[in-house]
């Protein structure tokens, strides 16, 4: 007979999940009820209005789609690209692929601008594209590049596409609760994220706001959404205002507790000393493994702290490695993608599996693993190395 599931305990420092917070799992655990109940609308509410907070947004269109980051992203294109539309994707990673293959499949044209696996997308080149090609409608990116560790500007971006009256599809599901992001203040129009990065919650949710410029957009489409469950103007006899609720999914009804309980702590720590954590950890861990004399793919200025993409030491079997820190220390660090594979780990310092615990023990782990394979590394200084940043 087949026996219940029991996962080993692991510490996540890959590119997500990350460590998801007992205080998260047990909201999970919480009776269900029905997804109309007078109660579940009103924590439907509060978790609106988090969100709302979260996303720097007075956006009315804000809520969180039943489904991983990757529907957050199609819900984007498909409720904002129709056929013939064009499209600019900024490509640096294997996220701004999928935006690519996004556009296309809903007959959009693409206009593709690539930059190099490590680096943010070039704004020279985005003005570059606005300049030779005329009514661009939308300008998509990734703002925090997981297959990579780099961040772009998506101030910049965005303040470009502005000025040539495309609206905005931004990819945050790294960035959201890690680093700054702004939706009003930068001017985004369409933006997704996930719950499993720097949100510290399961998998399976994926938060999305619209501006009301998007809005309008999606109401004077010629065509209608081709997608029935993503389509917004559907969606929001569920989640809109007015205290109207209409059926139109079951809601994930224990994944929303879940992200409510994540947003709760997320407000109760403050979203800016937040940043500051996953930026202050990422110091100690960037010093710890530079004392150790292992490097980053990234550029100081465009790395992002929650995801450290590090070059691995010449002669070093990356399967190998992986799998001692998974056996020896139940600690899972992410491989290199693409091109990067075999040249980097992906380092992850998320939400709550950003802790100097976590920094301490991924250092202790890697100096005892590349030492036993005599790989060329400086032993006996990370710790002490990220201890004096960790004590500033
Ligand atoms: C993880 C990720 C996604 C996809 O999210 P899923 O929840 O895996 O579908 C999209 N974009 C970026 C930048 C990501 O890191």
């Amino acid at each position: 007979m087949t026996t219940s599931f029991h996962p080993p305990q692991r510490t996540l420092m890959g590119p997500g999940p990350s460590d998801v917070s007992p205080r998260v799992l047990a909201a999970m655990a919480r009776p269900t009820i029905g997804h109309l109940d007078p109660e579940f609308i009103r924590m439907m509410d509060e978790l609106k209005g988090m969100l709302k907070s979260l996303f720097k947004t007075d956006n009315e269109l804000t809520l969180p789609v039943s489904a991983p980051g990757s529907a957050g992203m199609e819900a984007c294109f498909v409720n904002l690209v129709e056929p013939g539309d064009k499209v600019i994707v900024c490509q640096n990673g294997v996220f701004g692929g999928r935006m690519k293959e996004n556009v296309e499949r809903f007959g959009g044209e693409c206009i593709l601008l690539q930059d190099d696996w490590g680096k943010p997308v070039d704004p020279e080149k985005v003005k570059a594209a606005f300049a030779e090609h005329d009514d661009v409608k939308v300008l998509a990116f990734v703002h925090a590049e997981t297959s990579t560790g780099v961040r772009s500007d998506a101030r910049t971006l965005c303040q470009i596409a502005k000025e040539n009256g495309a609206l905005t599809i931004v990819d945050a599901v790294t960035s959201l609760g890690g680093i700054e992001v702004d939706v009003d203040g930068w001017g985004i129009d369409a933006i997704y994220s996930g719950t499993q990065k720097c949100l510290s919650c399961p998998p399976g949710i994926s938060p999305v706001s619209f501006s009301p410029r998007a809005v309008e957009a999606v109401k004077n489409r010629k065509t209608p959404v081709p997608s029935w469950f993503l389509d917004k103007n559907l969606v929001m006899g569920y989640w809109g205002g007015g205290g109207k609720r209409a059926y139109h999914h079951t809601a994930p009804v224990n994944s929303l507790y879940a992200l409510h309980e994540a947003l709760v702590m997320v407000e109760e720590e403050g979203l800016e000393n937040a940043w500051a954590r996953h930026q202050k950890l990422h110091l100690a861990l960037r010093a710890g493994l530079e004392a150790m004399g292992i490097g980053f793919l990234v550029d100081e200025e465009s790395r992002l702290p929650q995801l450290n993409s590090v070059m691995i030491p010449e002669g070093v079997d990356d399967a190998q490695v992986r799998t001692a820190l998974l056996q020896n220390y139940n600690l899972e660090i992410g491989a290199g993608l693409g091109d990067l594979a075999g040249k980097v780990w992906r380092i992850g310092l998320m939400g709550s599996a950003c802790t100097q615990r976590n920094v301490m023990l991924c250092l202790d782990a890697l100096e005892n693993t590349l030492s036993a394979m005599q790989a060329p590394i400086n032993t006996g200084v990370a710790a002490q190395a990220a201890a004096a940043v960790l004590a500033e």
